[in-house]
């Protein structure tokens, strides 16, 4: 992407963020806030999520705020296959003036994640709290924000008198669980588009590694996640009675680790999750750094004194997010909190472990790996159980066709007020794997509001305001551009 000034002329039109920063003020934030008090967290974090129908709640409440858009012919509809969770759907036709354009594809999800530890006083996880430029709250960045923008930039083109080709939004309820639900619901929308597919698919849902410019994702890891459980007893005993005689299941489940992962370095030993950067990426990821320096890695909170990827460069830390894969263990069950602990001998212990897998390795394969390695032979004949193991796909973006680079590179320069980047994110989004091997011929525009502090996914998470504004108006501005 070029980044010269000499472009003003073909500029993105400025009316398009007056009209989305007074779109948020007054028809979304209001909106998202009372979203934010709804508990709809991912199915895999609520067993019971279809008695509790909060996810049912919030589709409705989004679903109703949808149908009183002023987007000319909007149809919205909340859609259940069978016990799968909702999505919404919403379509918009074409302006008169560009009935020939490609349709977009626009996605994003409205499940939540767990609080997930302790948030600073005056906040709570569905608590809506707005401080200046942040509304705080679970599901603001992640991913409530999504509809909002979607919308948004249909909305305020229509208001300016701009013109869009046909648009399709899918808000999906099962993200956060690793999109186990969407399936059936894309094979259904495959019919709206057509054996071309969409022209752009805009998944609304990924980083933004600074809130001063647009960014463009350019690769996703995947992620196998796992449940790990090692049992040495039937029940806990006295360790006096056991220790030396019984081994500790703690110590079993260490070792099964170290079969996966190398315990000095976190280096992941699985042959399927190699990777080779290519050279295009590093040379991506070598150019923001020289830019931008630490801003590229802000926000992470260290402890001080912490050695980051074994004290790797800056450039080695973004590649080895992007591209290589990593453990981390993200619950433990069978062990007391330690004010409860006794001296007890426990009978089990058992991890759940995610992993994150480069964008090009097979998931199917690094999930059958890892259960043959972990199963394999077990350790000094204890009981070993590796279950509820589910593996989703990274993604590497196709280059950008010229007028979407152009678009995202005016929309940047006259929105944020600085050019747009592109680069690779460790997260994981599965179904865009699915989606570009099912249409080679679209564009993928993968951008989103999850910048520094957004803390998706742990306590604190908020929603950087003036972002959401700009990012609305540059997906308008690109939809404006679409061939
Ligand atoms: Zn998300």
């Amino acid at each position: 992407m070029t980044s010269t000034r000499e472009h003003t002329p073909t500029d993105a039109p400025l009316g398009l963020l007056a009209a989305s920063e007074e779109y948020w003020e007054s028809e979304a934030l209001p909106v998202l806030s009372e979203y934010v008090r709804i508990p709809c967290l991912s199915p895999e974090f609520d067993a019971g999520w279809r008695e509790r129908g909060e996810i049912a709640r919030a589709a409705e409440l989004l679903a109703d705020w949808a149908r009183a858009r002023r987007i000319e012919g909007l149809e919205v509809e909340v859609v259940t296959a069978g016990d799968l969770t909702p999505v919404i759907l919403c379509e918009a036709p074409a302006t008169p003036g560009a009935a020939d354009r490609a349709p977009t594809l626009l996605y994003g999800h409205l499940d939540k994640q767990p609080p997930l530890g302790a948030w600073r006083s005056g906040l709570g996880a569905f608590e809506p709290v707005r401080e200046g430029d942040h509304l705080f709250g679970r599901g603001t960045a992640d991913d409530g924000y999504s509809i909002f923008a979607a919308l948004g930039a249909i909305e305020t083109l229509e208001r300016t008198g701009l013109d869009h080709g046909r648009c399709v939004v899918i808000i999906e309820a099962s993200e956060e669980s690793g999109s186990p639900h969407l399936g059936p619901y894309l094979e259904a929308l495959a019919g709206r588009f057509g054996p071309a597919g969409p022209g752009l698919v805009a998944c609304l849902d990924s980083g933004a590694t600074t809130y001063d410019r647009l960014w463009f994702t350019t690769s996703l890891r995947g992620l196998v996640t796992a449940t790990i459980g090692v049992r040495v007893l039937t029940e806990g005993i006295h360790s006096g009675t056991g220790g030396g005689v019984v081994p500790d299941s703690f110590r079993l489940l260490r070792a099964l680790l170290s079969r996966i992962e190398d315990e000095r370095t976190g280096e992941v030993l699985l042959s399927s999750c190699a990777s080779d950067v290519p050279r295009l990426r590093r040379a991506e990821a070598e150019a923001l750094v020289s830019e931008l320096g630490e801003a590229v890695l802000e926000g992470i909170p260290s402890v001080p004194g912490l050695l980051r990827a074994g004290g790797k460069s800056l450039v080695d830390q973004l590649l080895a997010r992007a591209w290589t894969a990593s453990l981390a263990v993200v619950g433990i069950d069978g062990a007391p909190a330690v004010v409860d602990a006794g001296n007890v001998l426990r009978p089990y212990t058992t991890a759940k472990t995610a992993m994150r897998i480069p964008p090009g390795a097979d998931s199917a394969e690094v999930a059958a790996e890892l259960v043959a390695t972990l199963t394999a032979d077990p350790p000094e004949g204890a009981a070993v159980e590796v279950g509820d193991v589910v593996p989703a796909n990274g993604f590497s973006a196709p280059d950008l066709a010229p007028w979407l680079a152009r678009a995202g590179e005016e929309a940047s320069l006259s929105y944020f007020g600085a050019p747009s980047r592109s680069l690779g994110e460790g997260g994981t989004i599965p179904f865009l794997s699915e989606l570009s091997s099912s249409y080679p011929e679209a564009q993928f525009l993968v951008t989103g509001v999850l910048g520094p502090e957004s803390n998706a996914h742990g306590p604190n998470e908020m929603l950087h305001v003036p972002t959401a504004k700009r990012l609305t108006a540059s997906v308008a501005h690109i939809l404006s551009k679409l061939l």
